[in-house]
């Protein structure tokens, strides 16, 4: 099963995608997370350290392909999932959504995909060109990060969009929402009310999940110290178990522009 988690910048995917990753393989899954961002920290809290890059590594090889292998650009994280960061092209230079198609290329070549029962790709916010989207033309299943404000639901609105789209040529649906570092969720039922699609979860803002990043642990792992969170690590098991029972998901259909602002405005 093919994952693509998509959601505004700094909304919390890549926390969200590493944790939902350690919950799958808790449920004795087999796991890849592959960062497609050129930010390149998706996989960060499962390693500890922000690895090597495919375009890095690429570029460590003179760009001959055929000189990669797979333990190259896989990096073992924690609860063993493996993990990959496509990286992105100079600050200011080349095209970041080409660097995602590429990495895909990459490791299909490498026949990478075989070896893991779900592949989840943490995608750069904005779905704004076709490179960005190009992990929902594999994807399974599309899960959106939002809080309960006006840019994330814009953002989502978009990748909605996206999703109804791609939907025409692949088997792809949209699996939901996910909540994230929210206490409130008005505007988050309003949308889904103008645009029905479920809600997996909704998390609040939780300081331990904050900490967790500056640590470089997933929740999974701080629990071992502090049981405690282990409430927080069901928010992700619960993620990872309705994706788990292959739920039929949605082909969305997104709103106009006009109709989200006043959708969402006060006036
Ligand atoms: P993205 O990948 O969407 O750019 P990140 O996952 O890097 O976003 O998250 C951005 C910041 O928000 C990180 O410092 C992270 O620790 C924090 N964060 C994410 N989710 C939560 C939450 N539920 N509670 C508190 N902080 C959170
Ligand atoms: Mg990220």
């Amino acid at each position: 099963m093919k994952i693509a988690v998509y959601g505004k910048g700094g909304i919390g995917k890549s926390t969200t995608s590493c944790n939902i990753s350690i919950a799958l393989a808790r449920r004795g899954r087999r796991v890849l997370q592959i960062g497609c961002d050129p930010k390149h920290d998706s996989t960060f809290t499962l390693t500890g350290f922000l690895i090597p890059t495919i375009i890095d590594t690429l570029r460590s090889k003179d760009y001959h392909y055929e000189d990669v292998w797979p333990e190259d650009v896989i990096y073992e994280g924690y609860g063993g999932v493996g993990c990959v960061e496509a990286g992105g092209p100079p600050a200011g230079a080349g095209c970041g959504g080409y660097v995602v198609g590429e990495t895909v290329k990459l490791l299909k070549e490498l026949n990478a995909f075989h070896e893991y029962d779900i592949i989840l790709f943490d995608v750069l916010g904005d779905v704004v060109c076709g490179g960005f989207a190009s992990p929902l033309n594999y994807a399974d299943y599309c899960i959106v990060i939002t809080d309960n404000g006006f840019d994330a639901l814009f953002a989502t609105n978009r990748i909605t969009a996206s999703v109804r789209e791609k939907a025409r040529t692949h088997p792809l649906r949209l699996a939901g929402l996910v909540g994230n570092r929210t206490s409130r969720r008005d505007l988050i039922d309003k949308y889904v009310e103008a645009c029905p699609m479920p809600v997996l979860e909704v998390l609040p803002l939780i300081e331990h999940v904050r900490v967790s990043r500056v640590k470089g642990k997933t929740l999974f792992e701080m629990v071992e110290s502090q049981p405690h969170l282990n409430y927080v690590c069901d928010f992700y098991l619960d993620i990872a178990d309705q994706v788990l029972s292959q739920p039929e998901g949605i082909v969305p259909k997104e709103v106009s522009d006009r109709e989200l602002f006043s959708l969402l405005s006060d006036f």
